[in-house]
């Protein structure tokens, strides 16, 4: 496995993959990595002859300067993780080789943008559009894979490999959890031992959700969400939204979807956490 820091460098490298006839598989992420990371590098070297996985905490797609200073960056930790994983290159660019000069690129991304992550962390979208085109030219992967744990960006990535004609495949992968249920995030490692206690709460405030949404209509369900949240100390919530998998606009009911997404946004202490499942909503009906 070899490290490389320069996009010059990363760009020669994939262009003689390329012409050698290999499929390349690429892992964009911001380091930190845990086993959701490892679960997309595992199924990206499964699938593809080269697996590449991107390392770069992006300063564009951070809307808080605290929350960007404070995301651990932990290099030489992951690149020993990476090695058993069947990673073949990681790319660990600096934010001046990605970011010459300040990026005015504007993206819109329309009623898409405009809910949730998109509404409460106003820029995060255009920076991590801007990254990602930006990492996928240089690697050109075949194949990118995403976390469904943050299943708005996923749905943003699409678009913008619509919109711009990005000749890659998308693989929405899902999300590797605690035993408790806690979603696996690099932020986690911010948490006190008192806070990780309480973060499993947004799991399961997503279960309890779950279980209301054959029985309750959607205000009642916030409701209850916020209620149980509202109980937790350390805990507060800041969004909780019943949506369209794939556009993921609010409903204003479930019944008549065959499937919803909960998703989830809430700080324990400091610390933003977000979290997301889909339900299919002929089992719910099964499991009330
Ligand atoms: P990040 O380093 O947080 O930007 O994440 C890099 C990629 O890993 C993104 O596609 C995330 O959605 C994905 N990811 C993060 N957490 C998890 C998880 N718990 N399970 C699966 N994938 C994840």
């Amino acid at each position: 496995m070899e490290v490389i820091k320069q996009a010059s460098a990363i760009r020669e490298i994939v262009q003689e993959l390329r012409c050698s006839g290999k499929r390349i598989g690429f892992v964009p992420t911001m380091g930190a990595l845990h086993e959701g990371h490892l679960s997309l590098l595992r199924a990206s070297a499964q699938d593809n002859d080269i697996t590449i996985c991107s390392i770069f905490v992006n300063p564009t797609q951070f809307n808080n300067a605290e929350d960007y200073s404070l995301y651990p960056r932990t290099l030489a930790q992951d690149v020993e993780l990476l090695k058993t994983v069947g990673c073949d290159y990681v790319f660990a660019p600096v934010a001046q080789d990605i970011y010459p000069q300040q990026s005015l690129l504007q993206f819109s991304f329309g009623p898409l943008e405009a809910v949730m992550e998109g509404e409460h962390r106003p820029g995060h979208f255009n920076g991590v559009a801007t990254v990602v085109g930006k990492l996928f030219h240089l690697v050109q992967p075949h194949r990118a894979y995403f976390g469904q744990k943050d299943l708005q960006q996923v749905a943003i990535v699409k678009q913008l490999v619509l919109g711009l004609s990005f000749d890659v495949e998308l693989v929405r992968y899902p999300t590797l959890r605690e035993p408790d249920g806690l979603a696996l995030s690099s932020r986690n490692k911010r948490l006190s031992p008192e806070q990780r206690q309480l973060a499993v709460s947004l799991y399961k405030a997503l279960q309890l959700a779950k279980g209301l949404l054959p029985l309750k209509p959607v205000t009642s369900i916030k409701e209850a969400v916020a209620a149980y949240l509202q109980g937790i100390d350390q805990v507060q919530l800041e969004y909780f939204e019943i949506a369209h998998p794939d556009t993921l606009q609010p409903l204003a009911q479930a019944q008549g979807e065959p499937e919803v997404a909960l998703c989830i946004a809430a700080f324990v202490g400091e610390v933003r956490l977000i979290d997301n499942i889909l339900v299919n909503l002929n089992e719910a009906q099964i499991v009330a």
